[in-house]
This record gives C-alpha cells, structure tokens and sequence, in this order.
C-alpha cells in the first residue's frame, strides 16, 4: 500500500487481499484500496509480480492512452538527439521507464521490434501498434513482434510481422556505425542498444591503441573504436554466430584490415593473455539473474577483471561492465578495486558510467537501474 503511494509500478502477490483466482493471464484490472476508492489499473498475471500498474488514475487504458504514453517517449528520445541522419537505432519504450511496464520497444531505421514481458502488453498490442503508426508515421515501415522468449511460459506466442515486413539483416546507422541488425535470428531484439554512449567513449580513447573488446556479441565496442582511430582491434566471443555477426559489420564499414576476431571463452582466454593491449573491454552477459546468484557473480567480475588488470600494459585502460541488476553500483565498484587488490597494481577511476538516456529510470522504480561501468586507468 504505502509503495504504491510513492507511485512504484508493481504489486506482488502477497499485498493482495481479494481472490484472484477467477482472474486470468493479462486482464486489466483496477486496483482499489480498503475503502474501495481506485489507485489505479494495471495488468494482471498469476506471479510474484501480480500487478503491472498502468496508471495511478482511474482512467481508461485505451488506445489514446497508448497512443499519449508512445509519444511521450518518443517526444523523449527527439530531446536527447538520437533520431537524427547518423543515428537510428534507439530504444523507443523502456517499460517502468516509460510509464509502460511490461513493454520495450526497439528501433532500426524504420523498423520497430516490440518484446512483451508480460501477458497484458502482448494482449494490447494491437493498441501498441496502432499508436506506433500515428505517432512514427512515415518514421515507421514495419512492427516485428518478438515475445516467444521472454513470455517462454505461453507455448501459444509466436514472433512475427504485426505491420508491413522488412528482411533482415537490416541496415542501420549508430552514430555514423553501419550495422546489420537481425532482430529475428539474434538476442533480445537483435543489438544491444544500452551499450552506445559507452561505445562513443570508447572512441574518445580509442586513436591509435591495440584493444581487446571481450564478450563483443556484434562488434559495438570494436567499430566504434575503428571507426575513430584505433590501431588494431581484437573481438572475442565464444559464440560463433556473435563472432559471425562482428564479421558482418566490421566488413560493412570497411574496417577489416585493422582488426581479427578471436573465438573462445573469455574467462580462460583472459587467464593467458599477453600484455599487448592499451585498452580491454569487459562486457560479459548477466552473472546474476537472481539475488541468490549475486555472491558467485561476484566471485566471477572479480576474477574476470583481475585477470584484465594483471595483463593490461602500463597506463592501459579498461572498460569494465556489470548488467547484473543485483550487482548494484557501489557493490560493482568495490568488486573492481578488490579485484585490483588481488592484482597488485594501482588503480585509477576515470569514468563511472550508466545506462543511456532511451533507457530510463522511473524515479519511483530503481530497480529499473541495470548498467553500470567503469573506466579504469592502470600505472
Ligand atoms: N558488448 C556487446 C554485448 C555483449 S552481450 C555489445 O556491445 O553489443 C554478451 C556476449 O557475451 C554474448 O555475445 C555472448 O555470446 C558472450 N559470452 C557469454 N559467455 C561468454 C564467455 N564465457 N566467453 C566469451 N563470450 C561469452
């Protein structure tokens, strides 16, 4: 009751006291107090999670809201300059960021990919699409929906072109930076957007440096730093089809004279490497999930990074990042200075960074605060 004061976006379970049993996956429901006065609306599913609040209003949920919700978010992005001639890849929605929790919204280039994680969006969205077009207009040529993965419990969820088509691979342009994105074969929506201010930054650094950019999925950290000058870059996955993919981009822009793709596991290649490199890039996927991973993932930045810190030259830098959620900031920063510890080598921090501005923290929901990194300088 008192969270749903300070407007957080969820209700779990066990604050409920109505029987909800007669209620299905993905019904709208209104969420009243004990003097049955209404605190607002939201989508309902059998889980931790039951309530998805919508609005802390008694309004309707329609398509006009959709629509207002949708363009609030874009009028957002137009603010932060990310729809311009060199850049269109951005997150449109961001869910509790946006007011809408439960749904993202991916662009590139005129295509936008939408993931549901929950029923109620999946069962909206022909709304969602709808004030997609009114508010995109000729912005917008195709919807691709993609929710089989993470609505994995729903056998019936196909993924599929809910207006206009569009083949993949598609172009699209981050900041200057051809990609070639494949929302239907690749993870999540097909690229990780979150990741394009850090990657600029790495281009500040990046003129004339030898870089090792580990974990590279479809190359981000590597073209951007080609792209401003580096020396050599060298990108590591052990996914064949992320090395596959980092191929594809780095040929697309012209840069395959200046860098060579290495697949293999990071954590035992890290263990070996030589002290050739001016800059790492560590940007491993989740270690935790959950709470109860949060010590191991731990264990794992920590030895991840140390092994970076140990093998980087002089003066080196490194990019070092956590998606873990669990794994919060200042708990992030303590696991990098212990791992700089264990290294023995002294350590300075550069830059701390975060999550990008289409990727929105609700004010009143902080666990939607995921990435966070730092660049770390090495004598
Ligand atoms: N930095 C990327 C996103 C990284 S996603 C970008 O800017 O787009 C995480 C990547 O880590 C995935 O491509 C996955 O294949 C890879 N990965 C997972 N475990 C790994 C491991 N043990 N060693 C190397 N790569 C791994």
């Amino acid at each position: 009751m008192h969270s749903i004061h300070r407007q957080h976006p969820w209700i779990f379970s066990g604050a409920i006291t109505n029987d909800t049993s007669e209620l299905n996956d993905g019904d709208l429901v209104k969420i009243l107090d004990f003097k049955d006065r209404v605190l607002g609306s939201g989508h309902f599913q059998h889980a931790t999670i039951a309530v998805r609040i919508l609005s802390f209003e008694d309004e309707v949920i329609d398509e006009t809201f959709f629509q207002q919700r949708i363009a609030n978010a874009v009028k957002v992005r137009r603010n932060c300059n990310l729809f311009t001639a060199d850049n269109n890849i951005l997150r449109l929605v961001h869910g509790e960021g946006d007011s809408l929790p439960g749904l993202i919204i991916d662009y590139y280039n005129r295509v936008a990919v939408i993931q549901c994680h929950s029923i109620g969006m999946f069962h909206s969205l022909e709304m969602i699409k709808n004030a997609l077009i009114v508010t995109l207009g000729e912005e917008l040529t195709a919807i691709y929906s993609k929710s089989s993965d993470t609505l994995s419990s729903r056998e019936d969820i196909t993924d599929g072109y809910i207006y206009g088509s569009c083949e993949t691979p598609h172009l699209a342009l981050e900041y200057c930076v051809k990609y070639a994105i494949d929302w239907v074969h690749g993870q999540k929506t097909g690229f990780f957007i979150d990741q394009r201010e850090n990657r600029a930054l790495l281009g500040r650094y990046a003129k004339g440096k030898k870089i090792l950019n580990t974990f590279c999925y479809s190359g981000g950290f590597s073209l951007s730093a080609l792209k401003h000058g580096a020396e050599l870059v060298h990108s590591l996955d052990s996914s064949k089809k992320a090395i596959e993919l980092t191929e594809q981009n780095i040929a697309l822009n012209g840069f395959g004279d200046r860098h060579a793709s290495i697949l293999a596991d990071a954590m035992n290649y890290m263990k070996e490497l030589a002290e050739e490199y001016d800059i790492i890039v560590l940007d491993p996927p989740a270690f935790a999930k959950h709470r109860n991973k949060r010590h191991q993932a731990v264990q794992g930045y920590k030895r991840l990074n140390a092994h970076a810190i140990r093998q980087i030259k002089p003066g080196g830098l490194i990019f070092t990042f956590s998606c873990s959620q669990v794994v919060d900031k200042v708990l992030f920063t303590n696991t990098v200075i212990a791992a700089a510890i264990e290294a023995g080598r002294k350590v300075r921090i550069l830059e701390q960074l975060h999550q990008p501005s289409d990727h929105p923290i609700n004010a009143f929901h902080p666990e939607g605060e995921y990435l966070k990194g730092l660049v770390i300088q090495v004598d």
